[in-house]
């Protein structure tokens, strides 16, 4: 019998009777990350990785009902083992790795295979069934190394200081605004929207070393900003706000950005692409390393990627979830705690 099932409410290990991130509250639920797509509110019992409750606690005020394990830990739920392995996709991201009576599954969540030096690094792991997302499941999806990318990121800042513009970098609270703090730390003072400093604050709090940031607020003058690197969520990309900053220059740093079509941001000077989630190659290796004879494809392209799994024998298919969305909900969460409505109006 398989040990999982794509439900209404999720997917189900009927075994181990709980859901690996489902959509609707449910008694128990494991949850794979800290993206809206994959968290929703109402479940009795949350299960995740220790990195991910201070996510958990600052975006959903969840704290009593939730149990957490480090990576590699094996608990028994109902006769079937459960451990997390490291997903490499945000600071806390984990595959679900399901084991009983010999069958093995893992559900990866969100994930991408190279190291950011931030999350720990992706770990494939041997199954029978895979469950994977692809995202960025199309061939035109072929990641530069994160050092070239930086190296852009920087000589962009570097010219901006030079013509006497502000550097905004557009990039998700949780994840890449984490990634851009680590590795553009050192020559300029960093501004960090609300959304990104509370979360920073979590991870302080759970022992994530972060390099120092400055949080916006009213109070910092713009000039002072136009010295530095302002990183804020999508929500505020278009915003008034940004505009009124001195000669603001905006880079988008998302996968999106590999390809024109995505560049969805109208107000963006730049675009880099930067993901937190695998490319085309980086989906095949994590895929082909597991030696999975059965792979789901949950959430992006679903459709060419599976067909192209088939194609080269390995036999897959597509399921619907809600996961993808991850982005949009953000948005709307933010754009109603926005610490910089009185300069907006
Ligand atoms: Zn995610
Ligand atoms: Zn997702």
């Amino acid at each position: 019998m398989a040990l999982i099932k794509f439900t209404n409410r999720g997917i189900y290990c009927k075994q181990g009777n709980f859901y690996i991130d489902p959509w609707h509250p449910v008694d128990y639920a494991v949850t794979t990350h800290g993206h809206a797509d994959h968290v929703k509110w109402g479940n009795k019992n949350y299960l995740c990785h220790d990195l991910t409750k201070p996510i958990l606690k600052q975006r959903y005020g969840l704290e009593d009902n939730v149990q957490t394990l480090p990576y590699n830990k094996e608990i028994d739920i109902n006769g079937v083992k459960l451990s997390l392995f490291p997903a490499g996709h945000v600071i806390g991201s984990s595959q679900i790795r399901l084991e009983y009576k010999g069958e093995i599954c893992v559900v990866s969540g969100d994930y991408k295979v190279e190291y950011d030096g931030i999350s720990t690094a992706f770990e494939p792991v041997k199954c029978h069934t895979f469950v994977s997302e692809s995202t960025f499941g199309l061939p035109i999806y072929n990641w530069q190394p994160q050092e070239l990318i930086f190296e852009q990121i920087k000589s962009w800042i570097a010219d901006n200081c030079i013509k006497g513009k502000t550097s905004i970098l557009v990039a998700y609270s949780l994840g890449k605004a984490q990634r851009l703090i680590k590795n553009l730390a050192g020559e300029y003072p960093i501004y960090v929207h609300n959304s990104i400093a509370n979360l920073n604050e979590g991870f302080a709090e759970a022992g994530v070393e972060l390099p120092q940031t400055i949080r916006i607020t009213p109070e910092i003058k713009k000039d002072e900003m136009q010295k530095g690197i302002v990183i804020i969520p999508p929500a505020l990309a278009d915003g008034r706000w940004v505009k009124s900053l001195q000669q603001p220059a905006i880079g988008v740093c998302s996968g999106w950005m590999a390809v024109r079509a995505g560049r969805r941001w109208r107000s963006a000077d730049a675009g880099f692409a930067l993901s937190d989630h695998a490319d085309w190659g980086g989906l095949l290796s994590a895929i082909k390393a597991t030696e999975a004879e059965k792979v789901f494809v949950t959430h992006g392209s679903t459709a060419v990627f599976s067909k192209y799994l088939n194609e080269i024998g390995i036999s897959s298919e597509e399921v619907t979830t809600k996961y993808g969305a991850e982005d949009d909900d953000e948005i709307i969460g933010e754009a109603n705690e926005n610490p910089l409505k009185e300069e907006s109006k």
